[in-house]
């Protein structure tokens, strides 16, 4: 069974790489990316024992999830736009893409409307790639308190995603810099930010020597993503 022999690679290297860091396995939580793999991939996953799964798309998750064991934890990691926050309350215990403090303001109005408390982790885009999302880090610390203030939202940490590298060792400062980022972000708060969701399946062992505390690995356990052109099994969305 291929999907457990990948989990099973997956989990023995973040075990390694905690060993390398002097960590408890413990402390470093899988997340299973399964953004364009269909419901049948997910329960196969989940009888594996893996209970947290993230989704990018907000029309993808909400066709899949209604499908998939009711046990699961859903986290959303793709870029949200304010007319889908609503969607998102629904659908996820956490938004970890918050990149915004407009988008804040829309998800404290969803969340509040819906008498729900909502997780969130601030995205930044510590590299400064123009591609990706996220907070600058000085727009960050700027917003910061306001976000926090919205009653309904619970910062639990930050997410970064570093450029891509052929060697993680390049990326190493990315992934330290994050951490760096998210101790100014709890002296300015005078609270702890317990979540840094860094590390994918090209670059997970480099994150977790570097703090990491949540991975988001999807081809590492479902095996490459089709390219959306040929996608066939009618979770390939591309309305975001
Ligand atoms: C797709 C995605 C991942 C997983 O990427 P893999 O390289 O397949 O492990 C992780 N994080 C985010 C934000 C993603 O969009």
């Amino acid at each position: 069974m291929e999907l457990a022999e990948n989990l099973a690679g997956i989990q023995t290297r973040i075990a390694a790489a905690c060993a390398r860091a002097g960590r408890d396995p413990a402390s470093v939580e899988l997340m299973a990316v399964s953004k364009t793999h269909p419901p049948e991939a997910v329960r196969e996953v989940a009888r594996l024992g893996i209970r947290l799964f993230g989704e990018s798309r907000i029309q993808e998750a909400k066709l899949k999830i209604p499908q998939c064991p009711g046990n699961l934890r859903w986290q959303l990691i793709g870029h949200l736009q304010t007319n889908k926050a609503r969607d998102a309350v629904q659908l996820f215990e956490m938004i970890q893409s918050v990149d915004s403090l407009h988008l804040a303001a829309e998800l404290q109005k969803r969340a509040e409307a819906a008498s729900k408390t909502l997780g969130i982790l601030l995205e930044v885009n510590v590299a400064g790639e123009s591609t990706k999302f996220g907070y600058r880090p000085d727009q960050l610390l700027i917003d910061l308190p306001q976000i926090n203030a919205f009653r309904r939202l619970e910062i639990h940490g930050l997410m970064c995603m570093a450029p891509y590298a052929t060697n993680p060792e390049t990326i190493r400062p990315v992934f330290r810099r994050c951490r760096e980022l998210a101790r100014e972000c709890e002296s300015l708060l005078g609270a702890p930010l317990p979540v840094l969701s860094m590390g994918m399946s090209g670059d997970f062992e480099v994150a977790i020597e570097e703090g990491s505390t949540l991975v988001r690995v999807g081809s590492g356990i479902f095996g490459d993503r089709p390219p959306p052109e040929t996608s066939e099994s009618g979770f390939q969305q591309s309305d975001g």
